[in-house]
This record gives C-alpha cells, sequence and structure tokens, in this order.
C-alpha cells in the first residue's frame, strides 16, 4: 500500500482528505517558484478555494469538474472533497506535475474519482474530444492567469452562442476569477461606470453573478490587484441568434468611444463618405437613441442595433470588409476582416 493510502485509512470522516502536504509546502518542496509570464499567484487557504469552489453551486456525483491553470492544486482539493465524478485538469506548467500527479493518487485510489491531467494551453484544449458528449453536468473552474482570463472568455461566450466545445449541454457553468476590474465589468448593469464591451457581450449569452472578492493579499505572491470570483450561466434561450462575431464587433466599435455619444462609435462600421447618413437612418431602424452613451445601453438595444447592421451589410456585403483603422487611401477597405 502507498503512502497516501496509508495515511487516508489513518484518517476518519469520509469527505476529508488524507493528510496531504500542505500547498505552502509543496510550492517549497519543488521549488515552485511562481512565474510571471504564467500569471502564477497561488491561493494556500483552504477556506478561500473552498469558498470557491462552493461559489460553482452544487457538484453532483454524477458532475464532471474541469479546472483551469491547477498550479500546486489548491482549488483541485477543494473539488476532490465535493466528490464529482471525474476532475480534468489543465495545466501549462510541467513543474507543477509531480503534485498534481499526488493528487491523483488520492482522488482514484481513495475517493474513487478519475482525475485526468493535461499539461498543455487552455486555449488550445479541445473540451469537445476530452469531456465526451454525455449526460453529466460540466463545471469549468478556476483561478484564471490574468493574462488570458479575458481572451478565455470570450472564446468560452463564442461557444456558448454556437452550442459547441463545453456548451453542447445546456448546463455548463463557468465559476471564475478575473482581476475585480475585470469582474466588475463583466456583470455592470445598466447605467453603470464599468459598463462596457465585455458586459454586454457576456450578458447577451450567459447570466454572470459577482459572488465575491477576494484581496490580493490572499495569493502568493500577491497580485497588484484584487481579484473577484464570477459565476457565469449560459442562458438557456439566447436573446439573439446572430453570429457571435457579428456583436461583438458591433459592440466594439460602439464602446471604442465610451465618453461619447453611442452613435459615433457605431459610425465608424462604416467609410467617411456615407458615415453619418447610414448611422442615422440605422439608429432610425433600430429605435435607438443615438444620443446616448454607450454605457446607457441596454443589452437589447446592443442587439438591435446589430440586426440592423447585419441586414445592411446583406444589401452592400463590400460594408462588412470596412476597417475604420484600416489605411485611408485604399478607400479604407480592409483585405481581412473577421466578418
Ligand atoms: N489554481 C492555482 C491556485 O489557485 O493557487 C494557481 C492559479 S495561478 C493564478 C494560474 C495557473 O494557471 C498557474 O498554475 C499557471 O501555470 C496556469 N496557466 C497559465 N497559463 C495557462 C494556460 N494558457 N493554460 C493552462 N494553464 C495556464
Amino acid at each position: 500500500m502507498n503512502n497516501v493510502a496509508q495515511m487516508a485509512l489513518s484518517n476518519k470522516g469520509g469527505l476529508r482528505l488524507p493528510p496531504l502536504p500542505t500547498i505552502r509546502d509543496l510550492v517549497k518542496l519543488y521549488k515552485l517558484r511562481a512565474i510571471k509570464q504564467l500569471s502564477q499567484n497561488f491561493l494556500m487557504d483552504e477556506r478561500l478555494t473552498d469558498k470557491i469552489v462552493k461559489a460553482a453551486g452544487r457538484i453532483s456525483n454524477n458532475d464532471i469538474c474541469l479546472e483551469v491553470g491547477p498550479g500546486p492544486g489548491g482549488i483541485t482539493r477543494s473539488i476532490i472533497r465535493k466528490q464529482p465524478s471525474k476532475i480534468i485538469l489543465v495545466e501549462k506548467d510541467q513543474r507543477f506535475l509531480p503534485s498534481l500527479e499526488l493528487l491523483k493518487e488520492c482522488a482514484e485510489e481513495i475517493m474513487n474519482i478519475k482525475l485526468d491531467i493535461h499539461q498543455g494551453d487552455i486555449l488550445k484544449y479541445n473540451i469537445e474530444t476530452d469531456v465526451p458528449d454525455e449526460e453529466k453536468r460540466l463545471h469549468l473552474i478556476g483561478n484564471l492567469p490574468f493574462s488570458i482570463s479575458t481572451r478565455l472568455l470570450i472564446n468560452w461566450l463564442e461557444d456558448v452562442s454556437e452550442r459547441r466545445g463545453g456548451f453542447r449541454r445546456l448546463d455548463t457553468h463557468m465559476t471564475l476569477t478575473f482581476q475585480k476590474e475585470v469582474a466588475e465589468r463583466i456583470c455592470a448593469p445598466l447605467g453603470h461606470e464599468q459598463r462596457c464591451r465585455l458586459s454586454i457581450i457576456s450578458q447577451i449569452w450567459t447570466q454572470p453573478i459577482l459572488k465575491f472578492f477576494i484581496p490580493g493579499k490572499a495569493f502568493v505572491p500577491k497580485p497588484k490587484v484584487d481579484v473577484g470570483v464570477v459565476r457565469i450561466i449560459p442562458l438557456r434561450e439566447p436573446r439573439t441568434d446572430l453570429p457571435f462575431k457579428l456583436v461583438e464587433k458591433v459592440t466594439r466599435h460602439i464602446f471604442s468611444m465610451r465618453q461619447k455619444y453611442c452613435r459615433r462609435g457605431f459610425s465608424t462600421l462604416f467609410p467617411e463618405d456615407i458615415r453619418e447618413e447610414t448611422t442615422k437612418n440605422l439608429f432610425e431602424l433600430a429605435d435607438v437613441d443615438p444620443l446616448l452613451r454607450p454605457f446607457q445601453l441596454s443589452v437589447e438595444e446592443v442587439l438591435r442595433l446589430s440586426q440592423v447592421y447585419s441586414e445592411h451589410i446583406k444589401s452592400y456585403p463590400e460594408l462588412s470588409l470596412y476597417d475604420y483603422r484600416g489605411p485611408k487611401n485604399m478607400s479604407s477597405i480592409a483585405e481581412n476582416n473577421d466578418i
């Protein structure tokens, strides 16, 4: 019998893990100095890691949890204590593999939980192949690296809109950390000073809920900012059938001039010679007040503007290639555009 199993047998109380080395000891043992480029800030306090996992809602023993960036495994331990059927860890830094292997051994041999470790980049990870389409609820959980958190969220929002990847199931939820300000932006309601593109595109396809903040000093090493934990629940009924990229583009333009009237940013979707007139017409068609500031626009208003833009470019497809930031002397039509 291995050491971990022996320790487990000496441990009473079903849901408690065997007395593994503490995360602090593991970090010391394997000399896991945080790497800045990988946005490594570790949580050592079990109460906080438990609180993050609790924010994910009920995790039943039929559910699957996928953790992004487990690092030395603090949150992983809290997930194991919830006893899902399977845990998938995606970690880029191979230095954490020994401490994660220790948890795998414990989870599989003692708790009867399947635990898969993938060493690699979450941005390239294919949830579809690794989490087969079965009747199991999927929880995406992670104390995300700041360097990729917004990009990962945008990728996943697009997956939600397309009902693909981890979001083929209707009940996949995300419980993720962000820099405090980013967390506030994602959840910012109509009229809030933090309302931005991220608020709109998050709230079109999901219901984001700001659960709580964690002070920077709770992490090792301490980041410059505090952290917000957000639970993001995909909407069962999408608010639109429009393509994600189109809505994202319209929203990005509207919010590119935050302090101005919303018509200003929207107008940059069109070349200068037709800008004013097209903008005026489309605002009328969408029945949106062009003198609102971007943060005063509701999700529905942004969607109406996206809808009229979508119909307009069906009639004038060349306009979809227009790039406001492109070279002016090339009739401002970009060669590559994502819409
Ligand atoms: N979960 C641990 C905790 O809470 O203490 C570590 C969190 S730390 C903020 C972010 C973790 O994500 C690090 O372990 C880092 O190596 C990992 N990471 C960074 N970029 C990644 C990527 N592209 N894909 C997967 N993991 C990544």
